[in-house]
């Protein structure tokens, strides 16, 4: 191995290091490991980073970008895989495809890069505790926005 190469595998490792401890799992949101896999053919055991709790190798996402892409999933009711029945699979699926889409964007708009969030972020979390989502069938055009929202606060769970 020359020092050329060397040093892009060393640095390849670092990088893998750093999001391993930064970044969280697509799918589950949970934390990441590095894991060395071996494979029989090849000398050297790749570096990879891993999700314990999902069992797969898993290039990891910013913690902020999950958070946005599980909300987005859940309150929007994304379905990007329209032929599978819905479920806890299929949620976790769809939040990694939206993770992929916002990381693209983020490191697309310069908002991202190797070191992760290079501008300020705000995730104004409240903005969703305060936000209402309605069928427009359980729509009552007869009562105002404050009588609709007093009524599902009352509502039993
Ligand atoms: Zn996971």
């Amino acid at each position: 191995m020359n020092m050329g190469s060397l040093y892009l595998s060393e640095n390849r490792i670092d990088n893998l290091k750093q999001r391993s401890k930064r970044c969280v799992c697509s799918y589950c949101g949970g934390p990441l490991t590095l894991r060395r896999i071996i494979f029989n053919d090849v000398e050297d055991a790749r570096v990879e980073i891993f999700c314990d709790s999902c069992d797969r190798i898993e290039f990891g996402v910013e913690p902020e970008i999950y958070s946005s892409a599980s909300n987005f999933v859940d309150n929007l009711e994304f379905n990007y895989f329209e032929g599978l029945d819905r479920n806890e699979k299929t949620r976790k699926m769809n939040i990694s495809k939206v993770c992929e889409i916002l990381a693209w964007g983020c490191k697309n708009m310069g908002l991202t890069n190797r070191g992760g969030f290079c501008v300020p972020v705000n995730m104004a979390q409240s903005d969703w505790a305060e936000c209402l989502m309605m069928k427009s069938a359980d729509i009552d055009t007869e009562k105002t926005f404050e009588e609709m929202v007093e009524e599902i606060a009352c509502r039993p769970l």
